[in-house]
């Protein structure tokens, strides 16, 4: 009887030839079969089979997996290592202590499909760090009142391009979201915000195996933004979420929703180029793993900063940097080895220091901010240019 109701065809396709494991950050950093892909799909084999039980040393594996995709994007054989790893979570039974459940809980089923609740629990945050009392390790940005002034966007109405502005990312970097809305304008568009109910698209509970939430979060989100107009995403991680729609969902109109998606650079490297002048600086490029390995849209932010910046490339292959939506919480530990090679491929990029570091999602920019690292949105650097030449 299957245990973890995973596609058999997606199971067996892996032949277990171990091309992968170099892609693999937990890998890179344990030397650990059990977690390599290769090592976890084995596991998740064993127990669908009923030939291994769900003990503590499967559900270690499989909650140590940063799901950066890293092994897909690298499988000749074509293995949906996400589509796995996400079927498992979902099977899993909840776990951990009490606490933690209910921090989960909170933070799924009550804020994050909230927006008014994450504002105000933004507020209370803001002046937590005023007192000194948000350690900086967690690398929050720094809230300001201004930064969360409204934004001069209308909501609604028939658009050219809709920019979807989500949860974290609209309560924690809305300067990214007032940046995107700029270049969207200096490249053209007529921007507007979704309606009502896009308050968070459900990529982190995807994540986490809350599938059902997920669910109902990209209902919703697909009704906020009607009609054709595309809809442009400068969270990589929510934008692959929602290009995932047609599967999440399983209908015509999910998977038509999902072909109007865009990146932010995705977007602006299909428009006339913008009159950008060089700045002269430098900037190391990082690849969120779901803008590469999920999307594989990383080359137009390439295309859309080089008129304007020297870009350097790091040299680990797009090694995950150990974010992974709430991973850098869960797994403070791993993520922080994980995160040491990437500042440390960062800072080879660059071969100086400090670093200046383009990312185009929030994950990574926070976890990558707490090591010290300065990390600008490609938005935000295009914006700077276009403001300073106007
Ligand atoms: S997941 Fe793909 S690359 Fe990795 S061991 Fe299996 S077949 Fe090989
Ligand atoms: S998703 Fe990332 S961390 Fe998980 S097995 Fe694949 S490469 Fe390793």
């Amino acid at each position: 009887m299957s245990v973890l109701h995973l596609d058999d065809a997606e199971l067996v396709a892996c032949v277990s030839c171990g091309l992968c494991l170099p892609h693999c950050p937990t890998y890179r950093v344990t030397g650990l079969e059990i977690a390599s892909p290769r090592g976890r799909i084995a596991a998740m084999r064993a127990v669908e089979t009923g030939s291994a039980p769900i003990d503590a040393t499967f559900l270690r594996a499989m909650d140590e997996c940063v799901q950066c995709r890293g092994c897909e994007a690298a499988c000749p054989s074509g293995v949906q290592f996400g589509h796995l790893m996400e079927g498992t979570r979902a099977a899993l039974p909840p776990r951990g202590s009490p606490f933690r459940r209910a921090i989960e809980w909170a933070g799924y089923r009550l804020v994050l499909p909230r927006h008014a609740l994450l504002l105000a629990f933004t507020w209370v945050l803001l002046v937590a760090q005023r007192l000194g009392l948000v350690p900086k390790k967690l690398g929050l940005p720094r809230l300001t009142r201004a930064g969360l002034r409204p934004l001069a966007v209308p909501a609604g109405g028939t658009p050219d391009a809709w920019m979807f502005t989500g949860c974290v990312m609209d309560a924690w970097m809305r300067d990214t979201h007032r940046s995107t809305a700029t270049v969207m304008r200096a490249a053209g568009a007529d921007v507007a915000c979704p309606n009502r109910g896009a308050d968070c698209c459900g990529a982190l509970h995807v994540h986490a195996g809350r599938v059902g939430d997920a669910r109902r979060l990209a209902t919703r989100t697909i009704a906020s933004m009607p009609g054709t107009a595309p809809v442009v995403v400068n969270s990589a991680g929510c934008g692959a979420a929602m290009k995932d729609y047609g599967r999440l969902l399983g209908t015509d109109d999910a998977a038509a929703f999902s072909a109007r998606v865009h990146d932010f650079s995705e977007w602006l490297a299909a428009q006339p180029p913008l009159p950008t002048k060089s700045t002269g600086r430098t900037v190391v490029v990082q690849d969120p793993c779901h803008l590469r390995h999920v999307q594989r849209a990383h080359a137009p932010v390439r295309a859309v900063l080089s008129g304007a910046y020297a870009l350097c490339e790091t040299d680990d292959d797009a090694l995950c940097c150990g974010a992974g939506g709430a991973y850098a919480a869960l797994q403070p530990e791993l993520a922080g080895d994980i995160r040491d090679r990437k500042v440390a491929a960062l800072r080879r990029a660059a071969g100086s220091d400090p670093v200046l570091v383009a990312s185009a999602n929030p994950g990574c920019a926070m976890h990558l901010r707490a090591a010290g690292v300065d990390v600008r949105h490609p938005a935000d650097l295009i914006a700077e240019v276009l403001e300073g030449d106007g």
